[in-house]
């Protein structure tokens, strides 16, 4: 079983993140203090608040309540990222993934609705005639298609699309209309169906599923709040129990898909703790229900509005019981999938901005000569084709192992962190500049589409923040290991500030540092191995060695960094997100190395090379070389040629204010 853990670290800040909180877990062994989490006698230790140590003990403990429903081989501890940097041997063949296999009953519902999309596009019908959400009948349409049920099983009346072949669908969604794809993974993945069909009972999944697979409800997500985005242990609605029914107060913020008759996961806190209460809206709004719209920019046909619930009741069977955990566990586990959803969406959105940069491209001269021509127009294409790669790969790796039964949670992450930030500087950095003043026009994709390529930088857990997640995954259990034995001796000799000069503090220390040294000394002799590499081209292999031997040697900076912070670390956010890019970087060019030598493609093993090379020059903080200009610029050239197949067959964008080229 897939899942995320529910967290929004105060300390780290790990909103939407559902990743470990294990940074600077030193905690002490007095009895009052040995019932509460490491986070939280660590942020006491460190002299934060009782407040603040209560809120991040609560989010720690979800965590492990997560954690608890895997199976051990699919804990975090054994998920590739992790093993990647703490194994003896980076594990190579866990960063393969497989191409999707879709049964063929699931293809048929994929192209349906495919079909369905493009006759309204072609037909100038998406959106209602107002031209302000997607239009009815075009739900409908794709209701009749079978899109709605596609991550529903066939039991309820849905398709039951494995993950992997429902997250490479997404992108091509995305390539005819992004907003409709991004409907899908909000009805799919965040919002009602997956907490019920992995959450609910028999008559839950009965009464609510073959609606929400037929289309008949479309669902949201709705935790978000006014005072809740970043810190989720804020959130104020509340659900109280009264007979057969919970009352409901509250307001949410900022909900995707939102509007009367739609069915939503609504997360509130139930006695204190958060919950996901199953709701079905009523078709209209009402004294309970009211609807709070705004003026966004970005998803702007998606219907993303806040609500209002006053006094608003919900039978109490609507209540989702996790085995383990609570609420947030539950609204965590679809944000796995969410965040793969979206580096597909951005793939697609990505492989749309390329097709729309090419014609311009050609037909604007400067100086007397195509722009296309010109090397830093190569350039732009040439990195444009690599973050497409590069997202191709995470989104084809991490739905396999989602898959295959990983929680992935610290892959998704990387996914959803890649995705928004390639989509964002495709955006900005590449097709915007390329197409000059004109990106600025109504009617211009740019233009028209700026904050929806780049507001996933923030929803589903803001970049950063989830960085600091990530990190804090991967050191959660080395410092279980090793750092919670020191923080405890030093907690039963009483010491605050320990001094290695001071040998009393060196002998009630002795037992946990012989460990670490014992650890230490044998990484120091350790050289960076890692498991066999497949066949591949001579360029490829040396840039998955070159990713699987600075992780085999990462270990040892990120436990330097946790020995030089000690309990300051959870504080030292700046650190913890640099070095949780780094390994990400790596990990992602591992990926992308295996998953471009399996195309049999040479522009996107070119691709490949390029993303690989600009990677491998962060890690070494270098300057590109003149032999990389050549290269990428001859990609870019090879694509303005044609010859890069993601983008075949795309429309061309029509060219704004043209004039006549002499
Ligand atoms: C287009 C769009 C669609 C959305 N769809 C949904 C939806 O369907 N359902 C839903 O529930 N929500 C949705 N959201 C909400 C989204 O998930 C939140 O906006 C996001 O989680 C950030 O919360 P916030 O806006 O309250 O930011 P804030 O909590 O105000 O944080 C702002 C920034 O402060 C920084 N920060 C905060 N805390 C810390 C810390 N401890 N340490 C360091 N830095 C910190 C971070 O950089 C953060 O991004 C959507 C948002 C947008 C824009």
């Amino acid at each position: 079983m897939d899942s995320h853990a529910a967290e929004a670290d105060e300390k780290t800040g790990a909103t939407h993140s559902g990743a470990g909180n294990g940074s600077a877990r030193a905690a002490v062994a007095t009895p009052e203090v040995e019932k509460q989490s490491f986070a939280e006698t660590a942020l006491k230790l460190g002299g934060k608040s009782e407040e603040e140590a209560r809120r991040t003990g609560a989010i720690d403990k979800a965590d492990d309540q997560v954690e608890a429903l895997f199976a051990p081989q699919y804990q975090t501890v054994n998920s590739p990222a992790h093993r990647a940097v703490w194994d003896d041997q980076v594990p190579v063949e866990l960063f393969q993934g497989a191409p999707a296999k879709t049964p063929p009953e699931v293809a048929k519902v994929m192209e349906a609705s495919l079909a369905v999309v493009r006759k309204h596009r072609e037909a100038g019908t998406v959106l209602d005639p107002a031209g302000r959400s997607i239009a009815k009948n075009v739900l409908d349409e794709l209701g009749d298609a079978g899109y709605w049920g596609l991550l529903v099983s066939r039991d309820y009346g849905g398709s039951g699309a494995p993950f992997s072949s429902f997250a490479s669908f997404l992108t091509r969604m995305s390539v005819v209309d992004p907003t409709i794809s991004g409907m899908a993974s909000v009805h799919g993945c965040i919002g009602a169906v997956d907490p019920v069909r992995s959450f609910g009972n028999a008559e839950q999944k009965q009464r609510f599923l073959p609606r929400l697979a037929s289309g008949e409800r479309l669902s949201a997500f709705a935790l978000t709040e006014p005072n809740a985005g970043s810190d989720l242990t804020a959130l104020r609605t509340r659900a109280e129990l009264d007979g057969n029914e919970y009352v409901v107060n509250g307001e949410k913020l900022f909900i995707t898909n939102l509007g009367p008759g739609r069915t939503i996961g609504l997360v509130c806190l139930v006695e204190k703790r958060p919950a996901v209460l199953i709701v079905d809206l009523p078709a209209e709004e009402n004294e309970h229900f009211r609807c709070k719209p705004y003026g966004l920019y970005a998803l702007k046909h998606a219907s993303n509005q806040g609500f209002v619930l006053k006094d608003f009741r919900v039978p109490k069977e609507n209540m989702l019981k996790p085995v383990k955990g609570d609420g947030l566990t539950i609204a965590y586990h679809g944000l796995n999938l969410g965040r793969v959803a979206l580096c597909a969406g951005a793939s697609g959105t990505m492989r749309l901005m390329m097709a729309s940069m090419l014609p311009w491209a050609r037909y604007r001269k400067t100086y007397g000569q195509q722009i296309v021509s010109r090397e830093l127009v190569q350039r732009r294409l040439g990195r444009m084709a690599g973050l497409i790669v590069a997202c191709d790969a995470l989104v084809e790796w991490c739905a396999s192992l989602i898959d295959q039964g990983y929680r992935s949670e610290m892959e998704c992450v990387i996914a959803k962190i890649f995705g928004s930030e390639s989509q964002k500087e495709a955006a900005i950095e590449l097709m915007m500049k390329t197409h000059g003043g004109r990106s600025f026009l109504h009617g211009h994709l740019f233009g028209d589409n700026v904050h929806d390529y780049l507001a996933p930088c923030i929803y589903e857990g803001e970049g950063e923040m989830l960085g600091m997640a990530f990190f804090k995954s991967l050191v959660k259990h080395h410092g279980t290991q090793f750092f919670e034995p020191i923080g405890k001796a030093l907690a039963a000799a009483g010491i605050k500030k320990p001094n290695m000069a001071n040998p009393a503090h060196m002998w009630a220390l002795r037992g946990p540092l012989a460990a670490y040294s014992k650890w230490y000394v044998a990484q120091k002799f350790h050289r960076a191995a890692w498991t066999s590499l497949p066949p591949m081209s001579e360029t490829l292999r040396k840039h998955a060695e070159f990713a699987a031997e600075w992780l085999g040697r990462a270990r040892m900076e990120v436990s330097g960094t946790m020995r030089n912070h000690q309990l300051a670390l959870a504080d030292r956010q700046c650190r913890m997100s640099e070095l949780s890019r780094r390994v990400q970087d790596a990990i992602i060019m591992l990926c992308t190395a295996l998953y471009a030598s399996r195309q049999n493609d040479p522009v996107v093993e070119g691709a490949a090379d390029c993303i690989c090379q600009d990677i491998t020059r962060g890690l070494l903080s270098e300057r590109p070389s003149d032999r990389y200009f050549r290269t990428v610029t001859k990609l870019g050239a090879a694509i303005a040629d044609g010859q890069f197949k993601s983008i075949a067959g795309l429309p061309e964008g029509e060219i704004l204010m043209p004039y006549k080229n002499e």
